[in-house]
């Protein structure tokens, strides 16, 4: 179940809320905490309109929440509104108070026994879980998620505590993202998400996101785990091409941003959770490379990995941003060649796009600001180098691609070749997406240039991605 942490600050915002979002949700959780004052009819009048579960909570600040009084008047705050209706009431696993429990039972409430760890995930976690479990009430363990081991140690509970049938598990912070997603695979009852715009707690997503985007609530054991691992990941647009399409063709399969700060330890939750393939993004392209068992040819002249499949017993890794690179050209070219091209950068992406263009005989010339690892993938590749400077030197270009960082926040004021002035034969590449018209765009524009937008790429190797996770055709109307 999706539960709807109601965030308004009074009745009537958390009833808009719950108005806006009830199609996606299936219980709320009202917290007296956030709101500017608890008024008992008002509160009455929210739960006899709201027709789904309510959970209520008081929460501290030491626990995430907005509570600043004195621990006395909270519980004296729970005592009153437990009589008006909630099916359920979260108490910490310190609030040692029979008198409160056995209100909550006599008004048919059930406890849900909370402990929350905003600093980490306790090495103690499992027996945590089942000492509060022995109160004869749900536990719930809402840790902070630091890294990937954090994550698999959630997502063992599912096996580790499968006696405990009604418990609910939720992970903070980005690395726990997945685990909110994928709540279901730890073995939780419920798992939160804020009204749109609004975060009640680290890691909230909204229900769009939960229930359209990845239909969270839809994950059950034999769905297929797809991913995308990177480090920043948060910001990608790779779900909203894969999760869509599977949802187009009858797969049931989910695609997942983890944030991954060692890969070693994410190939261990790829097996913990049968994930079937991931995409890769910065920085991992090349980290991912020693767990291949396989490697595709284009993974092998380029020296980096953007998608890794299952292949039997192993992982195949494979790289779609060669094709993809070449995917919007070859369609603004309409059958002519590209004779010489000028690509700015010689990082990751750059090693891809130059390996695309050499692959068709292309004559390439690198530019980049370290001028030495330019000459490093001309050498590799046969092209010629220099660094950024010398653009002002080159004549007859068909074709200039853009492949550094600067262009995305927080360079987006930056051009990397801000004084090379565009004849307006070329046609103009940016591998960056997000802002789609990059300043260095915006100038090729003004000189009559045609564009080819990152995001085209982005579209073209996430299709290429999407066919090597499921076998079938990118649905034809999501292009
Ligand atoms: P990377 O390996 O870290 O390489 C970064 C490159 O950018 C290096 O050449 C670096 O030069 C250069 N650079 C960074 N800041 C610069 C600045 N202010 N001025 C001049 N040069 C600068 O990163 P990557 O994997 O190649 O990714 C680069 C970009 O491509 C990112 O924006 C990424 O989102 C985008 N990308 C898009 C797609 C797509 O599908 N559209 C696919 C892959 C990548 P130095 O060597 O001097 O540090």
């Amino acid at each position: 179940m999706l539960c709807l942490t109601l965030t308004g600050s009074d009745v009537q915002e958390s009833l808009n809320q719950y108005r806006d979002h009830a199609d996606a949700v299936q219980m709320v959780e009202v917290r007296a905490d956030l709101l500017s004052c608890v008024d008992e009819q008002k509160i009455v009048q929210l739960v006899q309109t709201i027709d789904v579960p309510k959970i209520l909570t008081c929460r501290r600040v030491r626990d995430g929440g907005r509570y600043k009084g004195s621990e006395r008047s909270r519980l004296q705050i729970l005592e009153r509104l437990i009589p008006l209706g909630f099916s359920y009431v979260d108490l910490e696993d310190d609030v040692k108070r029979p008198e409160l429990d056995a209100l909550a039972h006599e008004h048919g409430l059930k406890i849900i026994r909370s402990f929350h760890d905003m600093e980490g995930v306790p090495g103690d976690l499992y027996t945590r879980i089942v000492k509060l479990h022995k109160r004869g009430d749900i536990p719930k363990a809402a840790v902070m998620v630091r890294s990937i081991n954090d994550a698999i140690m959630l997502f063992k509970i599912e096996k580790e505590l499968r006696d405990i049938p009604e418990k609910v598990i939720i992970g903070m912070g980005d690395y726990g993202i997945p685990v909110r997603i994928l709540y279901k695979r730890t073995g939780s009852l419920f798992t939160f998400c804020s009204p749109t715009g609004t975060s009640a707690a680290s890691g909230h997503l909204s229900p769009e996101i939960m229930h359209d985007l990845y239909h969270s609530d839809r994950v059950t054991p034999e769905t297929r785990i797809y991913g995308i691992i990177g480090n920043p990941v948060m910001h990608t647009s790779s779900p909203k091409i894969h999760n869509p399409a599977f949802e187009r063709i009858g797969l049931d399969a989910i695609y997942v941003p983890f944030l991954v700060n060692d890969v070693r330890n994410f190939f261990q939750l790829a097996d913990l959770l049968s994930i079937q393939g991931f995409s890769v993004t910065v920085p991992h392209k090349q980290h991912v490379l020693p767990y291949l068992g396989k490697i595709s040819r284009e993974v092998k002249l380029i020296g980096s990995c953007n998608t890794v499949l299952r292949y039997n017993t192993l992982w195949k890794g494979v790289n779609t941003d060669f094709y993809g690179f070449l995917k919007p050209i070859q369609e603004e070219l309409d059958g002519q060649r590209i004779r010489k091209a000028v690509v700015i950068g010689a990082g990751g992406a750059a090693r891809a796009v130059v390996w695309a263009l050499r692959n068709y005989y292309c004559k390439v010339v690198i530019l980049n600001r370290t001028e030495a690892t330019a000459q490093k993938l001309a050498q590799e590749t046969g092209s010629s180098w220099g660094g950024l400077q010398e653009i002002d030197k080159i004549t007859g270009a068909d074709l200039i691609v853009q492949t550094t960082s600067a262009g995305m926040p927080p360079q987006e004021e930056i051009n990397p070749i801000e004084t090379y002035c565009f004849d307006g034969h070329e046609i103009v590449y940016d591998l960056v997406y997000k802002p789609k018209r990059t300043r260095f765009l915006q100038k090729a524009e003004a000189a009559g240039c045609k564009l080819v937008y990152g995001m085209d790429m982005l579209v073209a190797q996430g299709i290429l991605q999407f066919e090597s996770f499921t076998g079938s055709t990118f649905p034809d109307d999501l292009r």
